[in-house]
């Protein structure tokens, strides 16, 4: 065989896609270009994986599906969603964000944004007069998540979006945290709906994503689309199958992290050596009322503790426990607990003494003698 011929065959060789063969799960397309038809005419509109990719259709449609709206468009991570979400405002434009907003969005609003003339003001969601008294005549959009992040305050989102639409702006729900298993924005009344799919979406700690989900048509759709597909922060084939993968279990793992989370709570607030715990699913909780009726499934599989002593003691008590990792991140099959202010640094609210947990997927007996052990020191 001549050398020209091996080259060429080593590429005709292995060009070849199968068709009309039927996988009974979904392949990955990581082509990023697509054949085009002697009529010029591309297979289902696939031209270029940055404009649109097989994988990336699938999540889409599934995610859009899954929380009841209109279009969904996924990002390379949730942080790229939510900037693809201001992108898609105007730099006169006012935000209303939530006091406790999760750390990253508060840094990139600040320190981004800001930079290009977008105006934002932080409210604390749960008073809804102070809610009101912080409108201006260009606010567009009110940003909430609930429960929050490290806190665990609950937000009333139908209350939210009347208020929101009586101005005119948009509400906008982060709902990483209890995801569409159980919470349903659009049915309260949010316009749009924001996720990082690293956390139970994708499940496993092992893919970054985001998505941007609007519950009707609107002129922002297309802004939102246009960002999407121009500045590219989109998805790879493989990192949309992953998130493809975890949805198909993310129901059984939400309300089996979202149940031993309840247990945990419970155990915690019980103990002596607790200051309080943050879960919206005990009776004490502020916002337990609104998490029954908003939540009616389950409180989630986060929550957050003071431990009582000061910081130090907070991350002995974290370093003692065997089961828990200590790591950064949440809604994965592992149990993680996180010391909140060493992560977000000197400019953050958050208490000290306060520990994040998320609930994995192991035995909640090894879980609570886990918590029992490290308490007990
Ligand atoms: C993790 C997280 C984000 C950011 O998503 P990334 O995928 O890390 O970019 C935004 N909001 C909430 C509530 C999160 O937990």
């Amino acid at each position: 065989m001549e050398e020209h011929q091996f080259a060429t065959k080593a590429i005709k060789t292995t060009q070849r896609a199968f068709e009309n063969i039927n996988p009974v799960t979904a392949p990955i397309y990581l082509s990023t270009t697509f054949k085009r038809n002697p009529d010029g005419s591309y297979n289902d509109g696939f031209v270029y994986t940055r404009a649109d990719n097989p994988n990336r259709r699938i999540l889409e449609q599934s995610l859009a599906e899954l929380e009841g709206g209109a279009d969904a468009f996924a990002f390379s991570s949730g942080m790229a969603a939510v900037s693809a979400l201001f992108q898609s405002l105007s730099p006169t434009d006012h935000i209303l964000l939530p006091d406790d907003i999760y750390f990253n969005i508060y840094l990139l609003v600040d320190e981004v944004f800001s930079r290009w003339g977008l105006t934002y003001t932080l409210v604390d969601m749960t008073d809804l007069n102070a809610l009101k008294a912080a409108f201006r005549p260009n606010t567009r959009l009110v940003w909430l998540e609930t429960p929050s992040n490290p806190q665990l305050k609950i937000t009333d989102i139908a209350e939210v979006a009347t208020i929101a639409h009586d101005q005119g702006a948009l509400i906008v729900v982060d709902n990483t945290w209890p995801t569409p298993v159980l919470q349903r924005p659009f049915d309260l009344g949010a316009d749009i709906v924001m996720h990082s799919t690293t956390k139970y979406f994708g499940g496993h700690s092992d893919v970054l994503g985001g998505c941007i989900i609007l519950r009707q048509e609107s002129a922002y759709t297309d802004r939102v689309a246009k960002v999407q597909v121009f500045s590219g922060a989109v998805p790879s084939p493989f990192d949309c199958w992953l998130i493809s993968r975890g949805i198909q279990t993310m129901h059984l793992r939400v309300h089996a992290q979202s149940n031993s989370a309840a247990e945990l709570a419970s155990f915690l607030s019980q103990h002596p050596r607790i200051e309080k715990v943050n879960y919206p699913g005990l009776s004490d909780h502020a916002g337990y009322e609104i998490a029954r009726r908003q939540m009616p499934n389950g409180a989630g599989g986060m929550l957050s503790i003071l431990v009582k002593g000061d910081g130090e003691r907070a991350l002995q008590v974290s370093n003692r426990l065997n089961v828990f990792t200590t790591a950064t991140s949440l809604g994965g099959v592992e149990s993680l607990v996180e010391h909140r202010k060493s992560i977000e640094g000197p400019s953050s609210q958050t208490p000290d003494n306060l520990l994040r947990i998320s609930v994995g997927l192991e035995d909640i007996g090894d879980l609570i003698e886990d918590w029992d052990q490290a308490l007990r020191l």
